[in-house]
């Protein structure tokens, strides 16, 4: 009988690291949350719960034990409460895993996290592209008094990026002038992803980060989130749209 030293990975991500070509972290930060705190649980809760699911998807019939090579680098030790000296450490751990060659796939923490990571993938990738789904734009240029907060990661990546580089889905919160500003320099999809398949046409062979914030689900679906905002996308159709984004040239990814 052989034993196992007790490190919790993800279900069926126990690749060596050397052998992965995706590679896990949690970023488990939430400072900034406006409503109800607690993402900086969700990596881990979510390393736990995968033990109640198979390694096989029917839906993708690809079992992720056998048909991919992921290691799940466990939580980032993050300055909680330090919000400059968090989005370093994630740019500096993702900047690594891109000199290794590794896919960063982050799990958050609250989407603010997902700055440093695009961060370091647009230094690696100048002609970046973002998809973006969320119930919320996320495109305030400040937020009760900070210009770095969940509510404006989308406008510091814009900082970085420039205009026509952001494809936001499925998105049915804002205010006036956020949405407003939004016309002028992202593409703002508003409540579903009726034109996901010609934004794929359209970014086909570009490097592409993929943020999905899962608030996006509906409620009644997915309730345990920070801001949860009525009206979201079933399972099913967060699926498909998923499915569809896989397609392209993912070059970095958070959830
Ligand atoms: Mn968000
Ligand atoms: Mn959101």
């Amino acid at each position: 009988m052989k034993l196992n030293k007790n490190i919790e990975t993800i279900l069926g991500c126990e690749k060596e690291y050397t052998d992965a070509d995706i590679v896990i972290f949690g970023a488990p930060f939430d400072s900034t949350a406006s409503y109800r705190p607690g993402t900086r649980f969700a990596s881990k809760t979510m390393r736990s719960e995968s033990y109640n699911m198979e390694t096989y998807s029917p839906y993708l019939e690809l079992d992720l034990e056998e048909d991919t090579a992921v290691f799940d680098a466990g939580e980032l030790d993050l300055s909680l409460g330090n919000t400059p000296k968090t989005l370093e450490t994630i740019y500096d751990f993702s900047k690594k895993l891109l000199e290794d060659k590794k896919l960063p796939f982050m799990i958050g923490g609250e989407h603010l996290v997902t700055y440093g990571s695009v961060k370091a993938v647009a230094e690696k990738y100048p002609d970046l592209h973002i998809i973006h789904f969320d119930a919320h734009a996320d495109l305030r240029d400040e937020f009760l008094g900070t210009p770095f907060s969940h509510a404006t990661v989308l406008h510091r990546c814009h900082d970085l990026l420039g205009d026509g580089r952001i494809f936001q889905f499925a998105i049915r919160s804002g205010e006036k002038a956020e949405l407003n500003w939004g016309k002028k320099h992202v593409f703002t999809h508003m409540f579903d992803f009726a034109n996901l398949d010609k934004t794929i046409k359209e970014l086909e062979n570009k490097p592409i980060y993929f943020t999905v914030d899962l608030d996006v689900l509906d409620p009644a679906v997915f309730p345990g989130t920070g801001t949860p905002e009525a009206g979201g996308v079933s399972f099913n159709e967060l699926r498909l749209a998923m499915q569809a984004v896989a397609t392209l040239n993912i070059v970095g990814t958070d959830m």
